[in-house]
């Protein structure tokens, strides 16, 4: 997929009681590593609770290392942990998810990550009150001056990612949309072609 032109490796960590499904730990993210991957790792968890694993995850090769603030009693917290393990750190919001999290925790965020599906399961359809989400969080990044990473998760393809970007994101996680096709260059081209037309 790195060969083909992704830009990064989105790395979704569900425990089956957070989200309903099971997939992978640091080990495979430390395997990824040695296997000589050098993009950038972005762990997605989706797991309750939290900080216990951070470490592992730092540990493991991450770089970015994001969570849900309804896994985490202490927001502000895990976000200063994932920073003191060197990673960059990120809050995910699930499509019912407010945005008021954000209130008092932008200077220690690199990204805000909008799930545009409910997180459990590929192959979903994009929710398109995430658009409209996806501009509220625009601003706020803007307003703040920082320097966030707006990252969207869920039924991006070719023919959203246009409209996805034109809404605010600039960093686009597409698993079915590729992996579905045989040819993974063509659809990343594809993708980067849609994008360049956004001015
Ligand atoms: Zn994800």
């Amino acid at each position: 997929m790195l060969e083909a032109g992704a830009d990064v490796v989105h790395f979704d960590v569900m425990d089956n009681h957070f989200v309903p499904n099971l997939t992978i730990g640091p080990l495979v993210c430390e395997a990824l590593r040695k296997h000589g991957v050098t993009a950038p790792i972005d762990v997605h968890l989706m797991i309750e609770p939290v900080d216990r694993i951070v470490p592992d995850f730092a540990k493991a090769g991450a770089s970015y290392i994001t969570f849900h603030p309804e896994a985490s009693v202490h927001i502000d917290r895990t976000l200063q942990l994932i920073r003191d393990q060197g990673c960059k750190a990120g809050l995910v919001f699930n499509p019912g998810t407010p945005l008021h999290y954000l209130d008092y925790v932008m200077d220690k965020l690199d990204m805000i990550l909008l799930m545009s599906v409910n997180p459990g399961f590929g192959g979903q359809s994009f929710i398109p009150s995430a658009l409209d989400k996806l501009r509220q969080v625009r601003k706020r990044i803007d307003d703040s001056g920082f320097d966030i990473r707006l990252e969207i998760d869920g039924g991006v393809k070719t023919d959203n990612i246009r409209q996805i970007k034109e809404a605010g994101a600039d960093t686009f996680v597409a698993g079915s949309a590729i992996f579905n096709q045989p040819d993974y260059h063509k659809v990343i081209a594809e993708m980067r072609a849609e994008m360049a037309k956004v001015g």
